[in-house]
């Protein structure tokens, strides 16, 4: 962790961020400043450490630790252990009297030394196969001498001055045994590529080697020649990405290593080289030693070819690249191919010892035994001659030493049963491949295979190879049927036949309706997961089937949808679409109900007693398990969509008219669907039935216009449309004269309503573009036309409570009646009676009392003509004892009023002449704490920016500001536990209106500021990159809780990457940093809004927002000249993104996300982006 940190403290005088090694610091020998440099770290870190941090604004969460990888725990990786290290003072370079303190590594490879303890790149690194020489010089002092430098040392006592010199003594005379004088001499390297690189921030190009699994930096040729280099980039933490023509990153994570090619060909070589170089380091090279360890396993088995790197498990035999695929040409049944380096997981201890104990030499002495010589395989036979060899040795056997019991099953197994008793595997392959049946019944009951046999006797080289070939084809044996290894868990045998009518097969979906003439009466059988059909019950020859288990969805299309009143869909794993009809209702529902009973398995079983129109499997993903999707099964039911995971043997219910989001991505054809705390995204693995999804999903949840409760709906049950409809009205329309009573333009409403019902979720009512009788209208008209009404079935039974004179048992009367409402109408009841209420409570402004809302509402929510007045008492009766009625909580109710009065006061006051269409809007605003005392009213004109509110409400409380009082407006949310400081020239009205009922604007200090402007001033370009914590939502379903795991992250100019980890060469995310909203947590409490990202350190999670803040606002992040930009702020041009709430939130409530919706369709890519 404290590596971590210094690595992050920005450098002082350096060109550039990327160019994080710069002259100094990469290169050793003209390093006059490294004392100045060192102490200007010092200090930096100090002062960083000395600014005071604000405790209360910004929390880590207990688990927010990340444990960024130790840099020794990397270098282990390259499986050569550390034989020592410590300090020492180097000889001083050229022109300086002072010895530099170096911290130096030794390993039997090399020796090394760096700046400090923490670093893990190196200023040099000697192979310890150059050092000829190791010399004891007096004073504490000794030379390592290469050939053709000498490097000085000093250690710290005589003591420690001969432990070095003892062990790189050692050390040499060990690496002189071993070959080559290479520096970067690996056996196996694949990879390899060598020239000049330009590093940028360094003055001269550095020599650049890929080697295997690291790139090798030096000075030049020359010192690449006498293997002197300056450091090694271990590849297994590597990433490569391309920067631009010429220019690409090759990060880690301690340092981004931009470099700049030549020209863009040798880019995109270096580019290749350097990712093959990753690959190559995350593959494993332990078991492709642990094999070679034996000589004859260095050749390939087949053609002779060096350091074969791939083996036939069966067969037993070690080969190359080349014969390892004609190898594969031959089947697993025959040859069991693995990679030594990649299929780690196989090679197990006791497939390594069979492998060693018989080895490629003993295994030819039975496969190869007859070679002719005109049929052997050299390093440089073609293919042709590869397959013919390869095929002739092991499918036919033709060169393998006959066993002298051939030919005599019984003798065969016999033997086989006695030797797997021996540690003779020689003996149990040449019997095997010789026809020993490697199941054969051993006559011991307890013992019934010689596998059980091998076991009993503790031969586990035995039981590794019987059990390899437990299913192998014999040479020149007879074909057998591939074993089957679809896992399927069959359900119950279902029968069910009857006469059905269907139409040819077809590959694409049925778009048009098919008349009964399309159709062909077949009698249909379904039996032990068969579908048939035939053409009629006499027939004894189907005329074509399904296997069920090829089914993967099943439709059940509307009545009438096609000539026959009933139709139904299956859609197989061949992207093949059958169409069924009846007439016969009960009929189609017994071939549904026995067709997925019959595809869908046990676990899912739930889904089977719902009464689906679509059920099937598909394949998905949530938010953290992105690499791989899982398989599900879903089912749809109206507008909730029924999820059955693979694992799990329940269902879960995403309600699908709540989704805050749903979006096919056209490329790759992935469904998402983002619910408030879930994010599910569902492909496409099949075009055919992933089409039909995506429109039934699509449909299902849109407004189906009928009912209330079939409307899009907010997370508390109300249509979408009646809530933004009645918040248009609260903010714009309280006291326009004679609201609700005006009649509006009726084109306008029209097309506001045809809107709101095409996708309500997409309207968003502005002022100025919407008026308020347009929207006041709307409203009406939907509870005017809405099937059912308001009061549901029972409306008859409100209507007659209007006779019961005695109030109390009429209220009582009220509220059965509202308690026995569907949801959805208890709710939209609830939030409609409210906002009348605040109406009438205002109508000294507009007009509209109690009596004047009741003519206008009776008829419209009971959907009568006006003569009737029983209608209008039912809502005078609920407006006037709307507490009542309700169980209102009274001082919620009295808060909202005053919030209303303050809006309508103060409006009148600071803007007497402008009319109610000003746009103005009254908010309130907490000074340092939310609490009554420091509650300030505050018009907000639509141009205001946050520093004017904040200068605004500043004045008003006379407090003086000083240059570094960062004085802040917050936005913050108390029940998501989350704030974020608006910038100083966002436009608070936007804000305001995004704000939900548990969200305020605080003014306060921002005592991070300083921090971050000191951080940022040190940086030449904004960026960041690091681990950090990530959490996404709870876990898909709510099955498990989620928690943070560690990711990568990538913070540029253009947007924030995230990667699995530092390795990955493709993000798993990306945003566009313009569009993110950052919060910080207040709180330890954790709620599961999107995202979560966490910092081990404050001063990390300071950089973070800095570099964001930073990179949003242009670098723009607070006034240069904060007291007079108070004057001069409200003439400052504003930026206009700010104008209309164009940013997407890091976090998800449902305000947010519908902003970013509403902001994003007009770029459809940066919703994507978000998701
Ligand atoms: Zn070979």
């Amino acid at each position: 962790m404290a590596n971590k940190m210094s690595l992050m403290v920005p450098k002082v005088m350096k060109p550039r961020y990327s160019s994080i090694c710069s002259d100094e610091e990469l290169l050793d020998d003209d390093s006059d400043c490294y004392v100045s440099i060192a102490e200007k770290r010092g200090s930096w870190s100090e002062d960083f450490g000395s600014i005071p941090s604000c405790q209360n604004s910004i929390y880590l969460p207990v688990t927010g630790h990340v444990s960024a990888p130790l840099p020794q725990e990397d270098l282990a990786s390259t499986l050569t252990p550390v034989i020592k290290v410590g300090w020492l003072y180097k000889n001083p370079p050229q022109g300086s009297l002072i010895y530099q303190r170096r911290w130096v590594k030794l390993d039997a490879e090399y020796l090394r030394y760096f700046d400090t303890e923490k670093d893990v790149y190196s200023k040099r690194i000697i192979p310890t196969a150059s050092i000829t020489g190791v010399v004891n010089v007096g004073d504490q002092k000794f030379e390592v001498v290469t050939h053709n430098r000498t490097f000085l040392f000093r250690a710290e006592s005589d003591v420690e001055r001969s432990e070095w010199v003892t062990v790189l003594k050692n050390c040499i005379g060990a690496s002189r045994t071993q070959a080559g004088l290479d520096l970067t001499f690996n056996p196996s390297t694949t990879s390899e590529m060598r020239g000049y690189l330009e590093l940028r921030g360094l003055r001269s190009k550095l020599y650049t080697v890929v080697c295997g699994d690291k790139v090798f930096l030096y000075k030049n040729t020359e010192d690449y020649r006498l293997g002197i280099g300056i450091t090694s980039i271990d590849m297994n933490v590597g990433n490569v990405k391309e920067v631009d023509r010429r220019a690409f990153d090759l990060t880690t994570p301690y340092r981004i290593f931009s470099f700049i090619a030549d020209t863009e060909q040798l880019k995109d070589q270096w580019v290749e080289a350097m990712r093959d170089s990753i690959a190559e380091a995350l593959s494993n090279f332990e078991v492709a030693e642990q094999i070679w360890s034996l000589p004859a396993n260095q050749i390939c088995a087949d053609c002779g070819t060096a350091k074969p790197e791939w083996a036939a498990i069966n067969l037993c035999v070690v080969f190359c690249k080349r014969c390892a695929g004609e190898h594969r040409g031959l089947g697993p049944s025959i040859s069991k191919v693995r990679s030594l380096k990649m299929d780690k997981k196989v090679w197990t201890e006791d497939l390594i010892q069979l492998f060693l104990t018989l080895g490629n030499e003993r295994a030819n002495q039975f496969w190869a035994a007859n070679v002719p010589p005109s049929e052997a395989l050299a390093v440089d036979s073609s293919s042709e001659e590869r397959r013919r060899f390869i095929t002739a040795k092991y499918r036919e056997g033709k060169y393998r030493r006959y066993h002298p019991l051939f030919g005599n099953q019984r003798e065969l197994n016999n033997a086989l049963c006695i030797n797997v008793q021996s540690n003779d595997v020689c003996e149990t392959l040449a019997l095997v491949f010789c026809g020993a049946d490697v199941n054969c019944d051993t006559g011991d009951p307890d013992l019934p295979s010689p596998i059980t046999l091998a076991q009993h006797h503790g031969q586990n080289p035995q039981v590794e190879l019987l059990a390899q070939n437990r299913n192998t084809e014999l040479p020149r044996s007879e074909v057998e049927v591939a074993i089957d290894t679809l896992h399927y868990m069959a359900p119950p045998s279902i029968t069910h036949n009857g006469f059905l009518f269907k139409t040819a097969s077809m590959a694409r979906p049925i778009t048009e309706k098919k008349s009964k003439e399309e159709f062909s009466r077949r009698w249909c059988v379904l039996n032990d997961g068969h579908f048939s059909y035939y053409e009629s019950d006499k027939n004894a020859t189907p005329n074509g089937g399904l296997k069920m288990r090829e089914i993967v969805c099943l439709a059940v299309n509307p009545a009438e949808a096609h000539g026959y009143d009933h139709t139904f869909e299956l859609y197989s794993d061949s992207e093949r679409l059958y169409l069924f009809g009846t007439d016969n209702p009960e009929a189609a529902h017994e071939w549904v109900k026995s067709i997925a009973r019959s595809f869908i398995p046990v676990a899912a079983e739930v889904l089977l007693l719902k009464d689906f129109e679509r059920i099937g499997q598909l394949r998905y993903k949530d938010g953290l398990n992105l690499e791989t999707s899982r398989l599900g099964w879903f089912c749809l039911v109206g507008s909730s969509l029924h999820i059955c995971l693979e694992e799990h043997n329940r269902d879960e219910t995403i309600d699908l008219q709540k989704l805050l989001e749903l979006s096919i991505q056209p490329d790759n054809d992935v469904l998402v669907l983002v619910e408030r705390g879930r994010t599910l995204y569902i492909e496409g693995e099949r075009k055919l039935d992933f089409q039909g999804w995506a429109a039934a999903i699509q449909r299902a949840a849109g407004s189906s216009g009928d009912t209330l409760s079939l409307q899009q709906l907010t997370e508390a049950d109300i249509p979408v449309i009646v809530e933004r409809c009645i918040h248009f009205t609260t903010q714009y329309g309280l006291i326009s004269e004679g609201i609700y009573r005006k009649s509006g333009l009726n084109s306008k409403i029209a097309a506001l309503l045809e809107d709101f019902r095409r996708n309500a979720r997409c309207v968003w009512l502005k002022e100025g573009e919407h008026q308020v009788d347009d929207v006041s209208n709307v409203l009406k008209r939907f509870f005017r036309d809405i099937e059912e009404g308001l009061f549901g079935q029972q409306s008859h039974n409100w209507l007659t409570t209007t006779a019961i004179s005695d109030e109390s048992s009429r209220m009582s009367q009220y509220r059965v009646l509202f308690s026995n409402l569907p949801r959805v109408n208890q709710a939209t009841l609830r939030a409609l009676v409210n906002h009348l209420y605040c109406v009438q409570r205002f109508s000294d402004l507009n007009q509209m009392n109690l009596h004047n809302l009741a003519i206008v509402f009776g008829p419209t929510l009971f959907q009568m003509d006006g003569k009737d007045y029983n209608a209008g008492r039912v809502i005078e009766d609920l407006i006037q004892h709307y507490v009542t009625i309700f169980d209102v909580n009274e001082q919620q109710l009295k808060r909202q009023l005053d919030e209303i009065t303050y809006i309508i006061k103060l409006r009148e006051n600071l803007n007497p002449k402008a009319g109610p269409a000003s746009g103005d809007f009254i908010c309130t605003v907490y000074l340092e704490e939310k609490k009554e005392t420091a509650e300030q009213h505050v018009k907000i004109p639509a141009t205001m920016t946050a520093a004017e509110l904040t200068f605004e409400i500043l004045d008003r409380r006379k407090i003086s500001v000083k240059e570094k009082d960062y004085w802040c407006c917050f936005e913050v949310h108390e029940k998501e536990e989350i704030e974020r400081p608006l910038h100083y020239q966002e436009r608070v009205l936007p804000i305001v209106h995004s704000l939900s009922t548990d969200s305020y604007l605080l003014l306060k200090k921002h005592f991070s500021m300083e921090a971050m402007l000191v951080y940022l001033a040190s940086k030449v370009e904004v960026s960041k990159h690091g681990m950090m914590k990530f959490r996404e939502e709870r876990n898909l379903l709510g099955l498990s809780t989620g928690s943070f795991h560690d990711r990568y992250f990538i913070l540029t100019s253009a947007s924030l990457r995230l990667y699995k980890d530092v390795r990955s060469n493709r993000p798993e995310r990306e945003w566009s940093v313009k569009c993110l909203k950052v919060y910080h947590g207040i709180k330890k409490k954790l709620r599961p809004p999107t995202w979560y990202l966490c910092c081990d350190t404050q001063t990390e999670m300071r950089e973070w927002f800095a570099t964001f803040l930073s990179i949003q606002n242009g670098g723009r992040v607070w006034p240069t000249e904060w007291l007079k930009s108070r004057a001069v702020s409200r003439s400052t041009p504003l930026d206009a993104r700010f104008g209309n709430v164009s940013l997407i939130p890091l976090r998800g409530s449902e305000n947010e996300m519908r902003n970013s919706v509403a902001a994003f369709t007009a770029d459809p890519l940066a919703l994507f982006r978000n998701v």
